[in-house]
Formats: C-alpha cells, sequence, structure tokens
C-alpha cells in the first residue's frame, strides 16, 4: 500500500540563477520560508557541469550552515525546498528537490503544492513498467517529464504539466536554465525576485528580504518563466482561466511580512480582526491572541472595537508549529510546550480570544483550559476565519474529514466542546471583505475557498477515485530509507 504521506504537504520552495553562492542564499531563502515546512529540507545546485544533492531531515538551520555542506553544494544555480508533512513517517526519500538524469541532462524539481490525479497517472506508469523511488507526487511529474517525446527540456516540461491537476508551484533546474511554474489557477504562490543579475524564484517575497533582493512581480496563474543566459522569458501554455489563490495563504500559511497584492499579509490579517469585530458586539477587558498565528487579526480587532490588546498568551519560539508534529498525542503536548499564559494579565478578565482558524480544536480547546484554569472570567473566542468543514487537496495539510472539528459538528456544539463563553467564527462575506471585495462573488469567486466551501476549482480526482485509501502502487512502500 502506498504510503500517505505524499499528500499531506505544504512546502517551501526557492531558487537563485547565476549567483557564485548560490546554494548559500538558497540555504538562507529556505531559512526565511521555514514556515512552510519543518521536517525536512534539501538543496541542489549545479556549476555548469555536475549536478549536486543534499537533502536533510530537520531544519535548514540544523543542517545548512555549516560552511562545509554548502561548499559541497557548488555552483551558480541552486533550487531549495522545504517540506512539511503531518502524517505517516518522514521518509528521506520523498525530501525534495528531486533529482533525475534525463537524455537531455540532468533536471531538478522542487515542488510546493498537491497534485490531484498524480496516484492515477503513477498507477498507469507502473503498470506500463515505470519504477517509482518515492511515494511522492512530485516524482510522478519527473517521469511525466522523462517520458515526454519532445526534443527540449522546456517543452518536455510543459508536455508533463499539461497532464496533471492541482496545485502548484515549482521550481525547476536544469543544466541550461531556471524554470518557475504556477499552476492554472495560481493555487500556490510563487514570485519572482532579482538581486543584481541574479534571479530568484521563490514561494514568498520574505525570502527576498533575507538576502537584499528586490521583489519584481508575482509569477501569474498558468505561467511558465524560464530564466537563462538570454534573460527571462515568460509563456502561458495553459487555457486561460480565471486566477483562484488559495485564500488560507492569507488567513495563516504565508508569513506576515510577506507581501501579496503589494500589501503585506499581515495588513490583511489586521482586517480580518477589523471585519470579525464588526460581526460581534462583545463588552470585554482585553483583546489577547494564540500567538503568532492570532496576532495581527487580535489587533485590528482591539483598534476596531477600542478594547485594549494585551499579551495574555506568550509563546515559546523554540518549539515548532503546532500542526507539525505527527501525531495528535505529540501535537497535544506541543500545545502545552508551546504557549503560557501571562497570569498577571488575564486574572478575574473578560477576555476576546483571537485566533486564525480552528482545524481540529485541539489548540483552541487546550489555551481556553489554561486560561480559565489562571483565572479568566469570560473567554470569548473569536476566530478570523469561518469554519474549516472541508479537507484541502491542493498542498496545505489539513486533516480527514472526520477530524476536523467543523465538519462533524454545528457551531454550538464547537462552543460547548471548547468551552468557551462565545465562539465567533468570521462569515464568508466578512473574509472577502477583508481582503478587498464588498462579498464573495459566489459566480466567481476570487480565491479558492475551498476548506470553507467546499467549492473545488479543481477536481480532487485521486481522491474520487479513492485511490487514497486502496492503493498499491509502490513497491517501495514499506521499505523506509
Ligand atoms: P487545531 O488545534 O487542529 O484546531 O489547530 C488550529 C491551529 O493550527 C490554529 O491556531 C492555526 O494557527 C493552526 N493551523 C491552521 N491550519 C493549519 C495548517 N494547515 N497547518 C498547520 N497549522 C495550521
Amino acid at each position: 500500500m502506498i504510503v500517505t504521506d505524499r499528500l499531506k504537504e505544504e512546502c517551501g520552495v526557492f531558487g537563485i540563477y547565476n549567483h557564485p553562492e548560490a546554494s548559500a542564499l538558497v540555504a538562507l531563502g529556505l531559512h526565511a520560508l521555514q514556515h512552510r515546512g519543518q521536517e525536512a529540507c534539501g538543496i541542489n545546485s549545479f556549476d555548469g557541469k555536475n549536478f549536486f544533492l543534499i537533502k536533510r531531515r530537520g531544519l535548514v538551520g540544523d543542517n545548512f550552515t555549516d560552511p562545509k555542506i554548502i561548499q559541497q553544494l557548488k555552483g551558480h544555480t541552486a533550487i531549495g525546498h522545504n517540506r512539511y508533512s503531518t502524517t505517516g513517517a518522514p521518509l528521506i526519500r520523498n525530501i525534495q528537490p528531486f533529482f533525475a538524469d534525463l537524455h537531455t541532462g540532468g533536471l531538478g524539481i522542487a515542488h510546493n503544492g498537491n497534485l490531484t490525479n498524480a496516484i492515477g497517472i503513477r498507477e498507469k506508469m507502473v503498470q506500463e513498467g515505470a519504477i517509482f523511488q518515492s511515494t511522492s507526487d512530485t516524482e510522478t511529474l519527473v517521469q511525466l517529464i522523462a517520458k515526454s517525446k519532445r526534443m527540449k527540456t522546456i517543452d518536455k516540461i510543459i508536455d508533463a504539466v499539461f497532464q496533471v491537476h492541482g496545485g502548484y508551484a515549482l521550481t525547476i533546474m536544469t543544466n541550461k536554465e531556471l524554470v518557475g511554474v504556477r499552476d492554472p489557477y495560481g493555487i500556490r504562490p510563487l514570485i519572482l525576485g532579482k538581486l543584481k543579475d541574479s534571479y530568484i524564484l521563490s514561494s514568498e517575497t520574505c525570502a527576498l528580504d533575507i538576502i537584499g533582493a528586490d521583489f519584481i512581480r508575482e509569477i501569474e496563474n498558468g505561467e511558465i518563466v524560464i530564466i537563462d543566459e538570454n534573460g527571462i522569458e515568460s509563456i502561458k501554455p495553459f487555457p486561460k482561466v480565471k486566477p483562484r489563490p488559495c485564500v488560507f495563504e492569507y488567513v495563516y500559511f504565508s508569513r506576515p511580512d510577506s507581501i501579496v497584492n503589494g500589501k503585506a499579509v499581515h495588513q490583511y490579517r489586521k482586517l480580518l480582526g477589523v471585519e470579525l469585530s464588526k460581526e460581534l458586539n462583545i463588552n470585554a477587558d482585553l483583546v489577547s491572541a494564540v500567538p503568532d498565528s492570532g496576532i495581527p487579526a487580535a489587533i485590528g480587532y482591539s483598534n476596531q472595537s477600542g478594547i485594549p490588546y494585551d499579551m495574555g498568551i506568550i509563546r515559546n519560539h523554540y518549539v515548532g508549529r503546532t500542526f507539525i508534529e505527527p501525531t495528535q498525542q505529540i501535537r497535544q503536548l506541543g500545545v502545552k510546550l508551546k504557549h503560557n499564559p501571562n497570569k498577571e494579565i488575564i486574572k478575574n478578565k473578560k477576555i476576546i480570544l483571537v485566533d486564525d482558524s480552528i482545524v481540529r480544536g485541539t489548540t483552541s480547546k487546550k489555551i481556553v483550559d489554561m486560561l480559565y484554569n489562571s483565572g479568566a472570567k469570560e473567554i470569548h473566542l473569536c476566530i478570523s476565519s469561518p469554519p474549516i468543514k472541508y479537507p484541502d487537496y491542493y498542498g496545505i495539510d489539513t486533516p480527514n474529514v472526520k477530524d476536523l472539528i467543523a465538519a462533524n459538528n454545528s457551531i454550538e456544539d464547537i462552543k460547548k466542546i471548547i468551552g468557551v463563553d462565545t465562539l465567533q467564527f468570521l462569515s464568508i462575506d466578512g473574509l472577502y471583505r477583508a481582503l478587498g471585495q464588498e462579498k464573495r462573488d459566489n459566480k466567481n469567486p476570487q480565491f479558492t475557498d475551498h476548506c470553507f466551501t467546499g467549492e473545488y476549482p479543481v477536481q480532487p480526482l485521486d481522491q474520487l477515485n479513492q485511490f487514497e485509501k486502496n492503493s498499491q502502487l509502490s513497491l517501495l512502500s514499506n521499505i523506509r530509507i
């Protein structure tokens, strides 16, 4: 049976073309993108003759700060990947970038997202004799590229991406070029930057800041950029569709200092808090956040309501994101390790507690219990996004429907389970208002908001075909390398 960890990925990608210290800069870029994946990381470089590849479990800072490691990753072009997966054992062979020797030369690929028909394609290829080395959907793409009959690598890449569906942002390195690809809807983010004569591709702009590079623009939905010695070329081979970037990047995933549509994600999150405050009229002594992800919305809520903001919970920054822990038990432990009530501030207070989202409800329950135990008088839990009722298939990890608290309980029941005085979610229209629309345009929504609405712009084919549950595709799936 295939190990299902391949589907549960959210990742960060970064690539640089034409810099004498390419791999060092990729390491820095990945470090800035660490929030997008903390389980594993890898860098693939090219020095004009040879390709070099190092993949490691764990954080970039623990693996790619040693100059000896960076020196091994020679070359002027490099790509890197942060991997995030929450189910199944993290397998070394699933760590990216992936590298393949094609008859046109070497090819390295780093992928953020998830391909919704990769298992179906893989099954067919395996039946035809293909041998897969990993359980990752990205390998399906590599195999499609390798199998393409087209002569030029870039045409092979186009051939391959035409066959896959889903949300994807790719950085691909060949012996001639660095290529960036964003899926037809632009579900996953990808941006273009420049540092003197070097071009950069990155999941987010915060990774440009760390190396002092300039932000040029976002890669558009359905756009492929080819960066080589002649400069940069853009092609748009897909039939044109309206962009539907994933709204969850704004709600939770992106770093607050990353810029989207000319505005810091932090500003959008503050506006989510403003809208939330407009939708709830409750008297309280203070507004507090579940740090860090709830902070911007809490500030927005406080600004709008006039209720003072204070740090009722202190976060230990040396513990990773709650979700990253692979088992429910450890996740629960993680919450305790991570947050501590600031007792002096919350004692006898009526608190508006703001967080960005509720997924399983584990975090909220623990935190609310902690606050009551520390003397909070009332807790009004405000969530700056609508209830998550549907899973994601485009590369953000969300659990099975059965584990999504809002998919299985009414708001009133969730309120009881968490044990709060009030539970308020932001409405879907409020979410759109914060992002600059009057309300959700149901005929033509500006984002993909499937986690909240169940409306998927790309059919989750593998899921519908139940490949997930009953697959016999991988010969290697029981081997842990
Ligand atoms: P839970 O305890 O399962 O309800 O998790 C909710 C917390 O996880 C929220 O505080 C969010 O900040 C965070 N979160 C929401 N979605 C994700 C995700 N896809 N990956 C990691 N963390 C998330």
